[in-house]
């Protein structure tokens, strides 16, 4: 399997990559099979079932309405944001629903989009099916999705690895392990970004994919920056304050305090990380990366990058955006970027160590201090659980996303006092992560049965 740099970072919707990405594009994919097979106009009844960690934290993660989305055609790259709670009310008091945005349908929620909380379907624990029936009840067609993490969907016969479709592209330095990238570094003299923008060239013009990665960094300051101005509650009924608001003010009105005290700069990335994670919460336009539970992450350690070490120029900070990437990479093909697959370790854990390793790279590191980075991100995440209260994607995912970016910080500076050489490889951190994943017990792989969850009270 053959990743590129625009797999880690899509431009989506909040809540969660996993439970709220994957499924608005599953219920989009089977819309257009439907339309493909001419089957569509025939339709007149759509039958929505969500099992494993989708049925537990499914409403918390907003899984329900994503997939009444994705039936009406929406993507989480184009859908209005602001239009989402007027359409979903539409369809609630209706009980109709415009399947691809054309064909309208009776939809009733109760009977027609089932929580199946005690079942999983076998591949994963982000499964769901849909089915289409005629007028005489009958199935004209049923499909399986997995929504495998970070947005990605796989359906029934691609969901096995071993199974990947093979691809056909052919890359001028394919690498699948941090040992690949060293090795890569010691043979061509590149950085990392430089052989991960040269692989690029398989998929798209460097143009292209310079552009596009611009694009990713301006929606990630959007998103900050409307984070540090939206004020109020966050939806759920947790009553969580979003406190991004008043930290930036705090900072922006007391200029001074960074004077005598030097490290409120980890005020600001915490601020940073923080803005985007409450807009993430409340369903608002972020940057998946590589997944919406940690999507602040990145963001926050670019800013720092960016506003404390003066990398506001558009190649330092695509390099930014393509060392991590290529980081986060070798995690999606050797282990997992999913929360419900491997515990928060596969979010904040993997966005941690894709941060560091690429402030790593931008402040000067060589490719080995890059890899001791990028381990160091991962080693000290090890364990993290997903624990998420009332399956909301706020208590502890907004403040350890804060302190995710922090520890980045920390593991890119360990590394650059260091020649590279370090006991614990990226490949055995990588390794040990996904081996944790498989022993950790599914109350804490995202199905709020565990930990935080059930040691505090929602309200
Ligand atoms: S605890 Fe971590 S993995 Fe779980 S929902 Fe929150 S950010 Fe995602």
């Amino acid at each position: 399997m053959s990743l590129s740099v625009l797999d880690l970072y899509t431009i989506g919707i909040g809540p969660s990559s996993s439970h709220t990405v994957g499924p608005m594009r599953a219920g989009n994919r089977f819309v257009m099979r439907l339309a493909e097979a001419g089957l569509l106009e025939q339709t007149v009844r759509v039958e929505a079932h969500l099992y494993g960690s989708l049925a537990l934290t499914g409403k918390g993660h907003g899984t329900d309405k994503a997939v009444l989305l994705g039936l009406e055609g929406e993507t989480p790259e184009a859908v209005d944001v602001d239009a989402v709670p007027a359409k979903i009310e539409a369809i609630r008091t209706q009980n109709r629903l415009r399947l691809g945005g054309r064909h309208e349908i009776a939809f009733h929620e109760k009977e027609d989009l089932l929580f199946h909380r005690t079942e999983s379907l076998p591949e994963h624990s982000n499964g769901m099916s849909f089915i289409a029936r005629g007028a005489d009840g009958g199935e004209l067609m049923k499909r399986v999705y997995y929504s495998i993490g970070g947005g990605f969907v796989v359906n029934e016969q691609t969901a096995k690895r071993d199974e990947l479709k093979p691809d056909a592209r052919v890359l001028p330095h394919p690498f699948r392990h941090g040992d690949d990238l060293l090795r890569l570094g010691r043979e061509t003299g590149l950085s990392v970004s430089e052989i991960t923008l040269r692989n690029e060239s398989a998929w798209r013009p460097e143009a292209e994919t310079r552009a596009a990665l611009l694009k990713v960094w301006k929606a990630m300051h959007a998103c900050v920056e409307r984070g540090c101005h939206h004020e109020g509650t966050l939806p759920g009924g947790l009553k969580v304050e979003r406190r991004a608001p008043k930290i930036f003010r705090e900072l922006s009105t007391n200029p001074e305090a960074g004077l005598r005290d030097p490290l409120t700069v980890l005020d600001w990335v915490s601020l940073w990380a923080m803005a985007v994670n409450e807009e993430n919460a409340s369903g608002g336009r972020v940057v998946t990366a590589p997944t919406n539970g940690a999507a602040g992450i990145i963001p926050a350690v670019l800013h720092y990058f960016v506003r404390v070490h003066g990398g506001a120029d558009d190649d330092r900070i695509t390099r930014f955006l393509l060392t991590a990437a290529a980081i986060g990479m070798i995690y999606k093909i050797n282990a997992s970027i999913s929360g419900a697959e491997v515990g928060c370790q596969g979010e904040v854990g993997v966005a941690c160590s894709m941060a560091a390793g690429a402030l790593c790279e931008a402040l000067g590191g060589t490719v080995p201090q890059v890899e001791n980075a990028a381990e160091i991100g991962m080693e000290h995440n090890l364990g993290l659980t997903c624990d998420p209260i009332g399956g909301l994607v706020q208590v502890p995912c907004i403040e350890r996303n804060a302190m995710g970016a922090v520890k980045a910080i920390n593991a890119a500076r360990l590394a650059l006092r260091g020649d590279g050489t370090h006991r614990v490889s990226l490949d055995k951190v990588i390794a040990t992560m996904r081996t944790t994943g498989a022993d950790m017990s599914t109350k804490y792989k995202e199905t709020s049965r565990g930990g935080l969850a059930v040691n505090v009270t929602e309200c």
